[in-house]
């Protein structure tokens, strides 16, 4: 089965019937992570109409300004949601430093809750990643999603040693950097996904809309990198995500129809 553990359902559009059929027919298992409240609320909606996407909610860091003084009402989405993302850290990016204090404040406040409830997270570590790092240790999350990694190579090795899965998306098709980064990943620990629709579109600076079987053209081009072939590669990373999921109290009904 192949899994996309970090894309935006919700930014779909008039395509998102498309993109649903496409989900449904390629069997593609999809983490479908929110940006804020009202994004969290529509992937729930779109959610109940495929039993393959997991709605999750997080505040994205370049929102995160809106609802630092706001934890009340994200904490009871928290409770709502079976795991957690897309939070993070975003100071590359997002260019107002004004709104680093709140992106710091909201993902505290998110990790601490998963800890608490003890579900898994999807972070966006863009020039935070050590960061990051240290507040995973600090709550001792042990079942973190890192998407997209694009940091430093010392800091990524940090992260494998601590245990962290890592999604690689589209852009190992265009960039040497993530080609590497991609290498560095050990088998344990590789998940694929494609942050669409909109991935193709920000690398590519072009109006292309990123469908969900872009998750094939990752998986082919993993397997050439690794040299592998896309039938181990799938396989690696459903048993990946398996693991990650194997003891989660709340997704015992995920593991159950797809992961058993
Ligand atoms: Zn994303």
């Amino acid at each position: 089965m192949l899994i996309d553990a970090h894309v935006h359902l919700d930014k779909y559009g008039d395509l998102l019937d498309d993109a649903l059929k496409e989900i449904e027919t390629e069997q593609i298992f999809t983490v479908a992570t929110a940006m804020d409240v009202p994004s969290y609320l529509e992937l729930q909606r779109i959610a109940e109409r495929s039993n393959l996407v997991l709605p999750t909610f997080g505040i994205h860091p370049r929102r995160a300004a809106d609802y630092a003084n706001r934890l009340h009402e994200i904490g009871r989405h928290i409770e709502t949601s079976p795991a957690i993302g897309e939070i993070g850290l975003d100071f590359h990016w997002v260019k107002d430093a004004s709104t680093y204090s709140a992106q710091r404040k909201v993902l505290e406040y998110f990790i601490a809750a998963a800890a608490e409830q003890n579900k898994f997270v999807n972070l966006h570590t863009k020039a935070g990643e050590k960061e990051i790092l240290d507040l995973l240790e600090k709550y001792d999350v042990r079942r973190a999603i890192i998407h997209w990694y694009s940091g430093p190579m010392d800091i990524l090795r940090a992260m494998i040693d601590y245990g962290c899965y890592f999604t690689i998306g589209v852009e190992v098709l265009y960039s040497h950097y993530i080609k590497s980064i991609a290498k560095a990943v050990p088998d344990h620990l590789l998940l694929t996904e494609t942050d669409n629709p909109g991935a193709l579109r920000w690398l590519k600076k072009n109006d292309e809309i990123g469908m969900p079987a872009a998750i094939k053209d990752v998986v082919n081009a993993l397997a050439e990198l690794r040299q592998s072939t896309p039938d181990h590669v799938e396989s690696l990373v459903q048993a990946n995500f398996s693991r990650l999921i194997a003891d989660d109290p709340w997704l015992q009904k995920i593991r159950d129809s797809f992961f058993s």
